[in-house]
């Protein structure tokens, strides 16, 4: 019998499961990393194409026992994986900050997950998501996969990605560029000086602008937990932005106490003129352009974290 609140749907079909095998170019010498092997249908060629497979399995009635997501995951060198899609995203971040470094992992997202995670700039799904999990892998759509290839079958279709961890990984301060692209991602669709205008956006930043020159005038350093734009969620973006306002014309939303901030607003306010970001949308902005604006704000002391 299935689980569905496990997340329960099983590749019915043998080609398929083939292709995915085939598509993930595993080695005979690789170690395999499989997420949710279920009834094994995958593990068994996974198992003839490399050397060995490592398989995490919540359900006691298959495989090794273990929540991939509370488990503390060994070296390998591929991840393939028809995952339960309500682990979706703090699995593709645990992948992604995994500390022995790996090929890539081939793994099963629902389709509308999958084409967050391949977006780029301009097209309609590019969200926090996209450049999140781009700043740390080279991402490809492999596989479109219609629901009726499992059983039972999911409510929504699919699709196989490709994740590839970039070598060397990025220096960024994981903490930084995320509370910077939370507040890019605020409204995707609004200018930046229209978000890094509101009051609490400018307050957050003033904040951690005076935790840090306290904690750099003190030699004992007075260590001030730093102000992060709450905005509801602790993932890294992997949440549906479907609560994002999508239009241009909401300027009475953003208008909320454009008079706080003063002589801070300018300082935040001057960053963006700089680099020429006033009047840019995060809907249309490159990964470089968000790591070079991050990296402006950084030079004249201004920080997210
Ligand atoms: N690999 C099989 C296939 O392709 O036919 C089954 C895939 S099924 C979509 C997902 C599997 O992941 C289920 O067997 C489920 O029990 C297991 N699972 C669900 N949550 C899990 C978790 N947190 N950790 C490990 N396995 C999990």
């Amino acid at each position: 019998s299935f689980h569905k609140s496990k997340g329960q749907h099983i590749l019915k079909n043998p080609l398929l499961v083939d292709s995915i095998v085939q598509k993930a170019g595993i080695k005979s010498t690789d170690v395999i990393l499989e997420i949710g092997p279920g009834t094994g249908n995958l593990t068994k060629k996974l198992l003839e194409a490399g050397k060995e497979v490592i398989a995490v399995e919540l359900d006691s009635r298959m495989v090794i026992q273990g929540d991939v997501l509370k488990t503390e995951l060994p070296r390998f060198d591929i991840c393939v994986a028809n995952i339960p899609y309500q682990i979706s995203s703090p699995l593709t971040f645990k992948l992604l900050f995994h500390p022995t470094s790996f090929r890539c992992a081939v793994i099963m997202y629902q389709r509308e997950f999958a084409m967050r995670l391949v977006a780029q700039p301009g097209d309609n799904l590019y969200c926090r998501l996209s450049v999140n999990t781009q700043l740390y892998a080279r991402v490809s759509h492999l596989l479109k996969v219609g629901k009726n290839n499992f059983r039972p079958p999911p409510k929504v279709d699919s699709s196989v990605v490709r994740i590839e961890p970039r070598k060397p990984q990025p220096q960024v301060n994981k903490k930084e560029w995320d509370g910077f692209l939370r507040v890019c991602f605020i409204r995707k669709n609004k200018t930046l000086g229209a978000i890094f205008r509101q009051k609490s956006v400018v307050l957050m930043l003033e904040k951690n602008f005076k935790t840090l020159q306290a904690v750099l005038a003190s030699l004992n350093g007075v260590t001030g937990e730093a102000a992060v734009m709450d905005v509801g969620d602790q993932s890294m973006g992997m949440e549906d932005d479907d609560n994002e306002m999508e239009d241009d014309d909401e300027d009475m939303e953003m208008d909320e106490g454009q008079g706080g901030g003063g002589e801070f607003k300018e300082k935040v306010m001057n960053v963006l003129k700089e680099g020429g970001f006033e009047e840019k949308r995060s809907s249309k902005l490159s990964q470089q352009e968000f790591l070079y604006l991050l990296s402006l704000f950084n030079k004249s002391g201004i920080h997210f974290s």
